[in-house]
């Protein structure tokens, strides 16, 4: 069978099974609220946690550097494409997470694969939560390291794999800070102190909770005060920061050798001039406009307890990331389609997403959301759950 072929018998296959999803076309600038299909609804399902992506001071920063330096860089870092701003932007970026040094890289996929595969030799053990993002899983398929996965947030299960890795040279616990799909926080406290007992190194991936936990939204090692017992924070400037990119924070060592050596760094272009004057700008809101992560975590708690009052199953969270628990893949189509139509736009999130049996309506608020929003997508809610009796 030709490779396009069988490629087409799976999605037929997907068809049949409503597992297709065609993508969601959006034509308006990312915010509260989005046009779809020509009407306006809710936005629930952005990662544009404090609405930074048309921030007027982002907006603006974007363009001056655009007028000033181009469009892009015109080369990887490691050749021609090292500018004068990257370089500000990841001592400014090191002195904000309170680390020796920062690099950042084309995504957060990317600086996950990056260190993952620049640390892990045969003679090493990772051990990985089960519900760690895709990157990192990828990350650790790139390398020959001994693979533990323990339960997901099980410390026991994560102790008894450290004790099981006597013979491995190092050892390296990555977890998320915040779980992208549940939106809990890692219990990075136990997982520190696992980490001594063990002599095991630390590395958390802050996608959810850059810009959304801790001081100034400095993630999640700031949130539980645990500064210089997690070495290696990695982060992405794609969700709370609302522009595009990954970052890794850490020891200078760490920071050097991924400069000569992580292959996303030396073998793929750097980022965009506007997008790092961008990021730095988001900077700036982060350390002088305190009052958008407040608003967040607002409209978290509101649409929080309003979803949990109306009997709907969220999980454990306590995050902005809130999922709705509907297990059954066709189900959460279905709610998804009908909130649709009703004005709020909240995925069905299904295989192979999360696994099978656990698919959800994800949603996250936002800073910019008003309560009448939200008052409004509780309502959508209440009905459709009461539509499918599921409330
Ligand atoms: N890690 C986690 C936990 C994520 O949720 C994501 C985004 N889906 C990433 C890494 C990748 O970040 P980026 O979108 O910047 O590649």
């Amino acid at each position: 069978m030709s490779f396009f072929a069988r490629l087409n018998d799976e999605i037929e296959k997907w068809h049949n099974e409503k597992a297709y999803r065609p993508l969601t076309v959006i034509s308006s600038a990312q915010s509260s609220r989005v046009s779809i299909g020509g009407r306006e609804v809710v936005q629930l399902s952005s990662n544009n946690y404090l609405g930074l992506t048309s921030h007027p001071r982002l907006k603006k920063a974007a363009a001056v550097a655009t007028a000033k330096w181009g469009v892009g860089t015109g080369s990887v870092r490691t050749i021609a494409g090292n500018l004068a701003l990257h370089k500000a932007y990841e001592q400014r970026l090191a002195a904000f997470k309170e680390t020796e040094a920062a690099l950042t890289f084309q995504s957060g996929f990317t600086a996950n694969l990056a260190v993952l595969t620049s640390l892990l030799t045969k003679d090493d053990a990772v051990f990985s939560d089960e519900l760690n993002h895709a990157s990192i899983i990828d990350g650790i398929r790139l390398t020959k390291a001994k693979r533990y996965i323990y339960k997901h947030s099980d410390m026991k299960a994560l102790e008894e794999a450290l004790a099981d890795s006597t013979e491995s040279d190092g050892r390296l616990i990555v977890t998320d800070g915040v779980f992208s799909m549940d939106g809990d926080i890692a219990l990075l406290p136990e997982i520190v102190k696992l980490a001594k007992k063990y002599k095991a190194t630390v590395m958390v991936d802050d996608a959810h909770a850059s810009g959304v936990l801790g001081r100034n939204g400095r993630g999640s090692v700031d949130y539980f005060s645990l500064h210089g017992q997690v070495p290696i924070q990695v982060g992405t400037l794609s969700k709370a920061i609302g522009v595009v990119g990954g970052y890794v924070a850490g020891p200078k060592v760490l920071i050097d050798y991924l400069s000569q050596r992580a292959r996303p760094f030396l073998f793929s272009t750097s980022q965009p001039p506007g997008v790092i004057a961008a990021c730095d700008a988001a900077l700036d809101v982060l350390l002088q406009e305190p009052q958008l992560i407040d608003q967040l975590w607002k409209n978290t708690n509101f649409f929080k307890s309003g979803l949990k009052n109306l009997g709907f199953n969220i999980g454990p969270g306590q995050t902005p990331i809130t999922p709705i628990m509907l297990e059954e893949d066709s189900l959460a189509m279905q709610f998804s389609d009908l909130l649709l139509g009703a004005g709020v736009y909240a995925q069905g999130i299904y295989f192979p997403t999360v696994p099978k049996g656990r698919a959800r309506i994800r949603t996250i608020v936002t800073a910019l959301h008003s309560k009448e929003d939200l008052a409004f997508c509780l309502h959508v809610f209440e009905r459709t759950g009461q539509a499918l009796g599921i409330i």
